[in-house]
């Protein structure tokens, strides 16, 4: 079982399940030629999908176009369903750095075909993910910026304040279908500038103020 770690505290977690939003940020939608959506795109990634710092994202061989997504990730604490936005952020036990790494070529053939993206999205190594900070660390959700460097070069930088739904929004919101439970954990999406990576690429993804996540790319 993959578990992770609240920095500077004795605090472990099992990894339950992981949340994915897509098209959360304009200008990220606007990249990819989506649809702006009326209500959070939600999927999922298994936790067998995490590494951690330092370690290796695989492609696997049916894929041509990897693409790294740098997120903030937000780490349940306490169980929660149907909570309104007012109390979502009550629930939260901390913050992380995660990179949807996505086989767009597979996800985009799964997209035409009007099939799950679990391929594109859960393959093992699909999820590099930081430890967390307590969520008293944080003032705002909303008030951080997410960066991702590929081989040292900025990529990705863009303020949380751009989400399209609010971290408090998606809890409230995926609460409705799923119960949150301790260790499930939401990725919030991604901006834009996301792009391919190939073997022997470093990826470096940062939300200022909560932490980094560094993994080598391997084929
Ligand atoms: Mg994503």
């Amino acid at each position: 079982m993959k578990t992770v770690l609240i920095r500077d505290t004795d605090s472990e977690f099992i990894i339950g399940k992981i949340v994915c939003v897509g098209r959360n940020y304009l200008e990220h939608i606007n990249e990819l030629g989506n649809q702006l959506p009326s209500e959070p795109v939600i999927f999922m990634k298994p936790a067998s999908s995490v590494i951690k710092n330092g370690e290796t994202v695989f492609i696997p061989s049916f894929s041509n176009d990897c693409h790294y997504e740098a997120e903030l990730a937000v780490l349940i604490g306490t169980d929660c369903k149907n909570i309104s936005e007012a109390d979502a952020l009550s629930h939260i036990a901390g913050y992380g750095v995660a990179i949807d790494m996505t086989l767009r070529d597979v996800q985009d053939g799964q997209k035409k075909k009007g099939l799950p993206w679990d391929v594109a999205k859960g393959f093992d190594t699909a999820c590099p993910l930081s430890d967390f900070v307590s969520v008293a660390s944080v003032q705002n959700p909303q008030e951080l910026t997410v960066q991702f460097f590929l081989n040292g070069e900025e990529r990705q930088n863009c303020s949380t304040g751009y989400m399209i739904f609010s971290v408090a929004k998606l809890i409230s919101y995926i609460s409705t279908i799923f119960t949150l439970e301790e260790g499930d954990i939401i990725l919030t999406g991604t901006p834009s500038g996301v792009g391919k990576v190939v073997p022997g690429d470093q990826m470096e993804a940062i939300v200022t103020g909560v932490g980094a996540i560094k993994a080598v790319v391997s084929n």
